[in-house]
């Protein structure tokens, strides 16, 4: 497919931002290709410069759940900047936003406003700092957490793709605070926090991991994480950027039935725009300034034109009773057709899925931790990414991503993925 105007923008932005991007994984170094410049999105469709439509499973890399433009979300941006596009005071769309989280997450008693999932999570570190009077936390291996220093150990998505296993510019003390085990790895946890529970102000997870491509939490794992987080005054965090009102409208925590101490949140909740959160238990909350002595602000915070989009979401998703089984059964529809399609062709995969998002692996292994992700061919996932491609179907370009399926995704959409996933599987 000739792409010229992507082709010419993207020369252009090489020249004046690194890469030629915002954020690393849209280069598209992972799968050797060169980016397409989308100028427009609908539905489950990408329009790009050159006027080619592609099916989209990345959807902005998680936000999307109803699909592109959708059209209350947009009614309600609308409505929302007739007013004004920023106050820099309290608005109503906050308390509305903040009583919609609260009231979908019973573990999330107050909440605060953040621009990005990075804010959220380095934010909810620093308050459990100063709740515990600790210093050390512990995370995943492949565990992504946003780009704030103390959390690109050993993180997933880009880093993963591009083999660094933490970046420079990070000092070795504040990675010397960061413990790290490997995902589903129930004893090395159990060990780990016998010998240094005491010095661990928090346990960061993603519930169902997502930046090393879909990963589900092994039986018993995160009730684990529950028991020995308690038991040692270590507060346990929910990472649910991805999950939240993604697996159901109360996350994963509302999905298996643990309560974390604090979430934090992000994507979906800001519908497109630029919206993170953080919050959990009152009683750590209250530590956050101007209530307590924890510094955390934000310019942009709280945006009255993001909250709406957030808020336009929320209440979509919450109108529809069916919601999460109508989305799970279009996402099973598809993985079951990839399944399908990859036997046909001989293909030996391996999809992981849940609720709407899933991934295939390019690997028979089953994957459950960074270690298995990492036995993926990704020239294989680089060779299908490609061929799809120009099939006009738009995947994450990257082995380690989580694919996302949307409200807006069409059967038959769905269907020529599946026709055009099994051509490709036979060409590989
Ligand atoms: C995307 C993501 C983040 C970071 O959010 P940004 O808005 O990109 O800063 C944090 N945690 C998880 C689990 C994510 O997927």
């Amino acid at each position: 497919m000739d792409r010229p105007h992507s082709h010419t923008y993207f020369k252009k932005a090489q020249a004046l931002m690194p890469g030629g991007v915002n954020s690393p994984v849209r280069a598209f170094k992972a799968v050797g290709d060169e980016p397409i410049v989308v100028t427009r999105a609908k539905g489950d469709r990408l329009y790009d410069a050159d006027g080619n439509r592609y099916i989209d499973y990345c959807m902005s890399w998680g936000p999307m759940i109803l699909g592109h433009g959708q059209i209350s979300v947009l009614n309600e941006i609308r409505k929302a900047i007739r007013g004004g596009t920023s106050f820099g005071t309290l608005c109503p769309n906050e308390v509305r936003l903040a009583g919609l989280i609260t009231e979908a997450y019973p573990s999330i008693e107050q909440v605060r406003m953040v621009s990005s999932g990075t804010e959220a999570t380095m934010s909810a570190v620093r308050v459990a700092r100063a709740y515990t009077g600790r210093d050390k936390i512990v995370k995943f291996e492949g565990g992504y957490h946003g780009h704030s220093d103390q959390f690109l150990i050993k993180a997933g998505s880009g880093l993963t793709t591009l083999g660094t296993p933490s970046s420079p510019g990070v000092p070795a003390a504040f990675a010397a605070t960061t413990l790290t085990l490997p995902y589903n790895d129930s004893a090395a946890a159990r060990k780990l926090i016998a010998e240094q529970g005491r010095e661990i102000a928090a346990l960061i997870v993603e519930p169902v991991a997502g930046n090393i491509g879909t990963v589900l939490p092994d039986k018993g794992f995160l009730e684990t994480l529950r028991e020995l987080t308690a038991k040692n005054g270590i507060v346990l965090i929910f990472d649910e950027v991805i999950t939240g009102f993604r697996l159901s409208l109360s996350g994963a925590q509302g999905y298996f039935k643990i309560k974390p101490d604090m979430t934090t949140l992000g994507k979906i909740i800001g519908g497109g725009l630029p919206v993170g959160a953080y919050g959990g238990r009152k009683d750590i909350m209250e530590l956050v300034s101007p209530e307590g002595p924890v510094y955390q602000a934000g310019t942009l915070s709280g945006n009255p034109v993001a909250m709406a989009a957030g808020i336009a979401t929320l209440r979509e998703i919450g109108s529809n009773r069916q919601f999460y089984e109508d989305i799970e059964k279009k996402t099973r529809h598809l993985v079951y057709g990839l399944n399908d399609a990859a036997k046909l062709a001989g293909k030996r995969l391996t999809i992981n899925t849940i609720a709407s998002m899933y991934t295939p692996f390019f690997t028979a292994t089953p994957v459950r931790d960074l270690a298995s992700a990492m036995t993926s061919d990704t020239k294989q996932y680089a060779r299908f990414f490609h061929l799809m491609f120009e099939k006009g179907v738009y995947l994450p370009p990257s082995q380690f991503e989580a694919h996302f399926v949307s409200m807006a995704h069409t059967v038959r959409d769905i269907d020529r993925t599946i026709h055009y996933a099994y051509e490709a599987f036979r060409k590989l």
